[in-house]
């Protein structure tokens, strides 16, 4: 009798929750990875860049056809358009013809050299989500190769069976065809947590892990095995006793989201009566439609700074203008926080002829230079001042570190809406100003600051960063990047307390707001309002509902005594384990 095939674990990174169990099923998507150099005669050149205008087009009307055949109102649609953009990219369509003739090699030699000196420009900065875009060159290009090379691709539509995809590598082209009464969801051996795949699978709301390095090597279709997305890691082959475990583990996650997203909707009122705002952080426009589904009570975070990447110069007042009053009348009456342009640092931007910086942290970004570059900052201005003429917008300043630059900021508002008034334009200049505080020196600064302000938002991201002296990008100190440290907690606790001494609002837009763990004590210092990915909401809004206010105080009094982020997560589990733990 044959022996049943050992269990085996694969770990990689949890880029879409949810537990699945079924077949597996390989898909060839590994790119064209073999291409030969030959030399084409002057007179075939142009030959040759018409075959290469060919491919071009044919990948460009495949993608097309993929978009039209997806639901409308599917989030990851601006994905796939982000594609069909690149595909004519001069930096990638206009750079391989340029070396076709150039250097007289065929259409392929010429693409594969242009992709890889893209990539690796990507794969060196330092944003997360910029080097996750190395990964849509390669996607855009592998389209193009197939074209080129007359190689067939298969379609993941086509798939006829319920089963989990399994493959090296899936772009969001491929990933959009999925058919959700078939695929129940799928893994990779490549992609990072950023990765746009990730982020479709998400709007699918299926499992996925990604970035398994040897999936493919170690799983054979039909193999059966159980994702769990959740935790980011696949069971080959598992043992009855792993089957039934996530059976009914799968059973629980999938009543408790359930229940959650049904009453996300609901308002999050504490125990005792007290309600907390809980919205939603967004970078592009198309995201609302989340936020909506998932009950956000508004956006805190708008991050403005996409809009201005991925583009040859800077956007013009109307494009800014246009895209702010989408997203503010389609969330009226609720607010709609934007952010104004948070770039370098670890976003930086290729056009805006930036000088080389050492600590481009600690260099001119953000409101620094924005201050440098007043047109820059006043034509933003500008579209926001406009937009809130539709809805109910605040606005919100980033890496305040000292008073001058909220006066400065404040001087430049006005200046933006008298020129308004002056035009003839409608806009709003009645809305609530307020700013990031997530530089040390703000947190020192605080009851200053707040004589200019009518709220705060806290952005944990940068100010652990700043606190701790930890680059939030470097893996080496990853493990001392801790939200709990009793420093963070301490920096948290004196800005509350200034807001609620000054009588101005205090929100929490950083990261630390989306994970349940710290909602206890977030309550508990005094947080009016929490903002997060909007996928986290429904989680939040549920531990929210099940917790006292009067009894987070009382924890905030024992948590201050502890000395070390472990000892306050020791806490955390002590005094609310059966609530945080035992959800699903
Ligand atoms: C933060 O720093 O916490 C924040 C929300 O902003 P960003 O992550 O965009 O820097
Ligand atoms: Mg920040």
């Amino acid at each position: 009798m044959e022996q049943p095939s050992a269990q085996l674990i694969l770990k990689g990174i949890n880029a879409s929750p949810g537990i699945c169990i079924g077949k597996a099923y390989l898909v060839d998507k590994e790119g064209v990875d073999i291409v030969s150099r030959y030399s084409i005669d002057k007179n075939k050149l142009s030959k040759e860049i018409k075959r290469f205008q060919a491919a071009v087009k044919k990948a460009r009307d495949e993608m097309r056809s993929v978009i039209d055949k997806s639901p409308e109102e599917m989030p990851y649609a601006h994905v796939l358009e982000i594609h069909l953009a690149l595909l004519e990219d001069k930096m990638l369509y206009g750079k391989t013809i340029e070396i076709i003739e150039s250097e007289r090699v065929n259409a392929e030699w010429a693409l594969k050299k242009v992709v890889s000196s893209l990539k690796a420009v990507f794969l060196g900065m330092a944003d997360a989500y910029l080097k996750e875009r190395a990964s849509d060159i390669v996607h855009v290009s592998d389209s193009i190769m197939r074209n080129l090379v007359g190689i067939k691709s298969e379609k993941i539509a086509d798939i006829n069976k319920r089963v989990i995809l399994v493959a090296r590598d899936l772009s969001p082209a491929d990933t959009s065809q999925i058919n959700l009464e078939k695929i129940m969801g799928f893994i990779t051996d490549r992609g990072g947590k950023a990765s746009h795949t990730g982020i479709v699978a998400q709007a699918l709301e299926i499992p996925a892990v990604v970035g398994l390095k040897y999936a493919t090597a170690r799983i054979k279709s039909d193999n059966l095995i159980i994702v769990d997305g959740n935790a980011g890691q696949v069971i080959v082959n598992p043992s009855e006793k792993s089957l039934v475990e996530y059976q009914e583990r799968m059973i629980n996650y999938a009543q408790y989201r359930a229940v959650i997203t049904r009453e996300s909707h609901l308002r999050a009122e504490t125990t005792d009566g007290v309600q907390i705002e809980v919205m939603a952080n967004i970078e592009l426009p198309e995201e609302i439609v989340s936020v909506k589904n998932y009950g956000g009570d508004g956006i805190g975070l708008y991050r403005t700074e996409f809009q201005y990447m991925n583009r040859a110069i800077f956007p013009n007042e109307e494009e800014l203008f246009e895209k702010y009053q989408d997203v503010v009348e389609v969330m009226a009456p609720k607010p709609v926080t934007i952010r104004t342009l948070d770039i370098n640092g670890d976003k930086a931007v290729g056009y805006q002829n930036g000088q080389d910086e050492a600590n481009p942290a600690l260099g001119l970004r953000s409101i620094r230079y924005c201050l440098r570059k007043p047109d820059v900052f006043i034509t933003q201005l500008r579209a926001i001042l406009r937009a809130a003429a539709f809805g109910n917008v605040r606005i919100l300043f980033p890496m305040i570190a000292a008073y001058f630059e909220i006066c400065e900021a404040r001087k430049l508002l006005d200046q933006a809406a008298e020129s308004l008034e002056k035009e003839g334009l409608p806009y709003n200049r009645d809305i609530e100003i307020g700013i990031m505080i997530e530089v040390p020196s703000a947190v020192v600064l605080a009851d200053i600051l707040a004589d200019k302000v009518d709220f705060f938002s806290i952005g944990t991201n940068d100010l652990i960063q700043y606190a701790l002296a930890i680059d939030r990008l470097n893996p080496h100190v990853a493990h001392l990047y801790q939200p709990l440290d009793p420093a963070v907690v301490r920096m948290v606790k004196q800005v509350a307390d200034v807001a609620k001494d000054k009588g101005i609002e205090v929100f929490m837009c950083g990261e630390m707001a989306a994970v349940a763990h710290h909602i206890p004590l977030l309550l508990g210092l005094g947080l009016d309002e929490l903002s997060m990915n909007p996928q986290s909401i429904p989680q939040v809004k549920q531990v929210i509902r099940s917790l006292s206010l009067g009894d987070a105080q009382t924890f905030v009094q024992a948590v201050l005594k502890k000395k070390t982020a472990r000892g306050v997560f020791g806490l955390v589990k002590e005094t609310y384990g059966d609530i945080l733990d035992n959800r699903y």
